[in-house]
């Protein structure tokens, strides 16, 4: 039962699978908001295989009965992956974590990237620790980073090094990276050689 109830709001907490061109995402929620968004697991450079898609689906639930957040992360997505000139006008689904009275430093960095890093930019290790005013952070920050649970809407593919893209996922999914980073209309960083 412990691993099915928030530890901050005490609120149950459900999962859903939404369709993505990158393949299936498991996004995990309680009534506050998100506490984690990712692709699936086995998902490699080595078996990376992006499909184009017109709609972004849920498995398994009826539109219509998806809760409050999992509609907002729907309709988030859906965006994301089909309309995302227009992503702006639709509300960014909340993160549980970040409605914590003290946050730790990796979640003031996660809000901080969600926050200021919008699509289409990128920002380096170290200016995201300055803008933690904190500029000594860096490998906090990289920490951050690799720690991240909700990955595409904390945008840690967006956090790249000065000569570099830098990696993602430990170095297991740069394909992802390069992927979402040309989808939002950067493109000069290449795909790994297979
Ligand atoms: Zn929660």
């Amino acid at each position: 039962m412990a691993t099915n109830v928030c530890k901050l709001s005490k609120f149950s907490l459900e999962s859903c699978l939404f369709t993505s061109p990158l393949g299936l995402i498991n996004v995990s929620a309680c009534s506050q908001g998100l506490h984690s968004m990712g692709l699936e697991e086995d998902l490699t450079d080595a078996n990376f295989s992006p499909k184009e898609i017109t709609d972004v689906q849920v498995l398994g639930k009826k539109s219509q009965d998806l809760s409050e957040i999992m509609e907002t992360c729907h309709e988030w997505l859906q965006h994301y992956f089909t309309d995302l000139k227009n992503l702006s006008r639709v509300p960014s689904p909340d993160i549980c974590a970040f409605k914590q009275k003290e946050l730790a430093f990796r979640v003031k960095v996660w809000k901080t990237l969600k926050e200021t890093v919008h699509p289409g930019e990128v920002i380096t290790y170290g200016d995201l620790a300055k803008r933690l005013n904190n500029p000594g952070a860096v490998r906090a920050v990289g920490s951050a980073m690799r720690n991240n649970p909700t990955g595409i809407i904390v945008p840690c593919h967006r956090v790249v090094r000065a000569n570099d893209m830098g990696l993602y996922s430990g170095g297991t999914r740069q394909s992802v990276k390069v992927w979402l980073l040309r989808h939002e209309g950067i493109d000069k960083y290449t795909m790994p050689e297979p």
